[in-house]
């Protein structure tokens, strides 16, 4: 099967970059990119083993790693996917964190043309931008859309339970302002959230976790959010983050993206990859191989 080449262009900064997906402008935008040790992203493999597959040698190495979220613009509606690390990321010091508005911003898009902000889960590195420093709805105009799983976990205090009192407090407050104003909306399941971009539940990271297909003229293009946190993670399904709440559910959802990912041939990307990291998954003879098709250098 041929492809015709993805045109990327680059953003600024390695912190943005843009390309096209059928009649879809796809904006990767990120909200903070440290460079980061990643084996705690490899729970309970043998470093040897990762870092081989990785292509590097010390373990300890610090990688291009980010916290990143996609803007899709139809001509109709604009659609944020995650919103970042927001304040939570300036306090840590992190290059480029909470500066997810001016990436936007730089797109020539207003905060306030945002329609939806649709949520992969709420862990605060995912949902960080929904409030200004003030407690204010950050994009006024937009419904905040999730798996009801999710929000179910965050608010009925499981999530503080399983992990801690910060994270459900970050959800919360990034959330909370949303259903004041009656703004949330819910999905189940596999789920078409607006024209041409599905839900399709991956859970496992946590309970209610999402990954998101975009289909635009014949194209797809496969947002893993957090099923993912590097590409290596479509080769070895088992290679779990230490951060998963379930790592046999989890290991089962990137079972099924994989295979998702093979069917649509899609292009594959994630939230956690260096912008721009566009890939596709192959099946092999043992298992799925990931290719690359753009990767930022
Ligand atoms: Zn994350």
């Amino acid at each position: 099967m041929s492809h015709s080449a993805v045109e990327v262009e680059p953003g600024a900064s390695r912190l943005s970059a843009q390309f096209t997906l059928g009649s879809l402008r796809v904006a990767a935008l990120s909200d903070g990119a440290p460079d980061r040790a990643l084996g705690g992203f490899f729970h309970g493999v043998e470093a040897a083993q990762w870092t081989q597959a990785l292509g590097i040698t010390d373990p300890e190495a610090p990688l291009p790693f980010n916290f990143g979220t996609f803007l899709v613009r139809d001509g109709q509606r604009t659609i944020l996917i995650d919103s970042g690390f927001g304040g939570l990321a300036r306090t840590m010091g992190i290059p480029g964190g909470g500066e997810l508005l001016a990436r936007i911003e730089e797109l020539g898009v207003r905060r306030e043309e945002i329609d939806a902000v649709v949520h992969t889960h709420l862990h605060p590195d995912h949902c960080g931008t929904n409030v200004t420093d003030e407690g204010e709805l950050t994009f006024p105009n937009a419904q905040i859309v999730l798996a009801q799983a999710e929000l179910d976990y965050w608010m009925s205090g499981q999530g503080a339970e399983a992990e801690s009192q910060d994270r459900a407090a970050a959800a919360h407050r990034n959330i909370l302002p949303y259903q004041a104003a009656d703004r949330v909306r819910t999905f189940d399941g596999e789920h078409e959230v607006s024209p041409g971009l599905t839900a399709v539940p991956t859970p496992g990271h946590t309970p209610g976790h999402t990954s998101f297909m975009l289909a635009s003229g014949g194209q797809h293009l496969l947002i893993t959010g957090d099923a993912a946190h590097h590409p290596v993670h479509f080769e070895h399904h088992d290679w779990i983050p230490a951060v998963d709440f379930d790592p046999a559910e989890s290991t089962r959802s990137r079972g099924r993206l994989s295979a998702l990912a093979v069917e649509r041939d899609a292009l594959v990307t994630g939230g956690h990859f260096p912008i721009l990291t566009l890939g596709r998954v192959r099946p092999t003879a043992t298992g799925y191989a990931w290719e690359y098709v753009h990767r930022s250098e």
